[in-house]
């Protein structure tokens, strides 16, 4: 228990916080919550309140909170070894030991690991080397990245504008010129309510194609895309969707970046999504499970392909100028190395498909034939319920209605952690992986009462 009674107001005053409304947080209409400890799956904060947290933090507490042998493996880093840089040739056991690791668990034509801090400057890492590979190719002209509406992909200047999400570049000046969106695949928002799965996802294929032949495929480096879309609505893609789009942008010689940030290492049951839907990156972003947030670390997998041209550039060039000060920080690689040992030992990929399946299974029965519930959705250890005005003809409540936050918030007078997505009245869950069955059927035995209080 915290001690301070100056905090709330120390806050207040001093604390800019992310993705927060300033205004209302400083006039105090949007509430504090302090967060003082933690176990398994649930947190507790100031007020003595004991949350079952279904959004493990920000989907990234994956082994979930509390593991001893994460923090231990911290401190005795610290202690031995608190910091030394990577660059030219510099490593650490943990930092050695992590990349082994990575590379083991990742696809075979994968090669090498780049170790960054969070997913926004993985997926800036991803760009930049995009950029020198075409460059190293003779092709200045091929340097511009498609995204998806409602993709995210972070929030810095190139990160940002890939995030497809208008807050994410409303008053920014953003998007960047250097990147263009399409088509989301997301089967239950499509335009035309008669098109079957199918005729939706060659609708994709056909929006991208055109969209490619708008700008010039002599233009286009790469496409980004998480395996299932993540904030943007927790959204696995429609049947035969990844393949598809594969097969387009091979045709053109465009690169393909999975960003794996919420997917990487478990969280659909397999240890990567392009495992699970069959894709073949040439760029993998990781972050958030690769040490379940127990320290900041993330990664850019890099393909055996694309690494042949990155070598032969800095034969042409000298060293890349690329680095960060804590890249491969020791302490998060010590981290990454208990938390993927921990992941194995104790089978927690394997529950992240089980019980993920059970959760998904229970909430679609509970939830399923509701009025209001237009879809329950989900893969792995993902889940989603999407609300509607009337299911006839699928119409949406208004924005100012607020029906996603008025839901979360009476499933957290509940005890229970869910989270209102950014863009449509969408609930989403990802609980760490050690979630039980008697869990997941608290989390939809409450959220069907939070439903019921605020629809009905
Ligand atoms: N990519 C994806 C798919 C993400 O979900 C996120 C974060 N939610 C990011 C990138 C950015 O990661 P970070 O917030 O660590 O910069």
């Amino acid at each position: 228990m915290l001690k301070n009674d100056h905090l709330e107001a120390w806050d207040r005053e001093n604390f800019f916080h992310p993705s927060t409304h300033l205004a209302e947080f400083a006039r105090g209409v949007t509430p504090q919550r302090i967060i003082t400890g933690a176990k398994g799956c649930h947190i507790e904060d100031r007020d003595g309140n004991r949350l079952l947290d279904a959004f493990a933090g920000l989907y990234c507490v994956n082994v979930g909170y509390g593991r001893q042998e994460i923090a231990e493996a911290i401190a005795a880093q610290a202690k031995e070894l608190a910091y030394y840089h990577s660059y030219v040739g510099h490593g650490t056991e943990a930092s050695i030991t992590l990349a082994k690791m990575i590379l083991d668990r990742a696809p075979e034509h994968m090669s090498k690991v780049y170790f960054g801090l969070g997913g926004s400057d993985a997926n800036e890492t991803n760009v930049k080397l995009i950029w020198y590979y075409n460059n190293i190719l003779g092709r200045p002209e091929k340097k511009k990245i498609i995204s998806r509406w409602r993709g995210y992909h972070g929030s810095g200047l190139v990160t940002g504008s890939l995030t497809g999400l208008e807050l994410f570049h409303k008053k920014f000046d953003l998007p960047l010129a250097q990147v263009v969106h399409t088509e989301a695949p997301y089967y239950f928002r499509r335009d035309n309510l008669e098109q079957t799965e199918a005729e939706f996802v060659a609708h994709c294929v056909a929006e991208l194609e055109a969209l490619i032949a708008r700008e010039g495929a002599d233009t286009i480096a790469a496409f980004i895309g998480e395996p299932v879309l993540g904030t943007g609505g927790i959204v696995p893609p429609p049947e035969g969707y990844w393949a598809a789009i594969q097969e387009v942008l091979e045709r053109h010689d465009i690169l393909l970046v999975a960003d794996e940030v919420v997917t990487g290492f478990g969280r659909l049951g397999t240890m990567f999504g392009s495992e699970h839907y069959g894709m073949k990156p040439d760029l993998i972003t990781i972050a958030k499970g690769l040490t379940s947030a127990y320290a900041p670390l993330s990664g850019s997998i890099v393909s055996k392909k694309m690494w042949a041209v990155l070598e032969q550039g800095t034969d042409e060039n000298g060293p890349i100028g690329h680095g960060w000060t804590y890249s491969a920080h020791p302490i998060g690689a010590a981290a990454g190395v208990a938390n993927l040992k921990l992941l194995d030992e104790l089978k927690l990929m394997e529950n992240a498909g089980e019980t993920g399946a059970y959760l998904n299974a229970a909430m679609a029965d509970a939830l399923g034939d509701h009025a209001h519930v237009g879809e329950v959705r989900g893969e792995g250890m993902l889940c989603a319920v999407e609300f509607v005005k009337a299911r006839d003809g699928r119409v949406y409540f208004e924005a100012s209605e607020k029906i996603g936050p008025q839901i979360a918030g009476a499933l957290l007078a509940e005890g229970v952690i869910a989270r209102a997505m950014p863009q449509g009245d969408i609930l989403g869950f990802a609980p760490p992986f050690c979630l039980t069955r008697e869990e997941a059927d608290e989390v939809v035995g409450k959220t069907a009462k939070a439903v019921k209080s605020v629809l009905g």
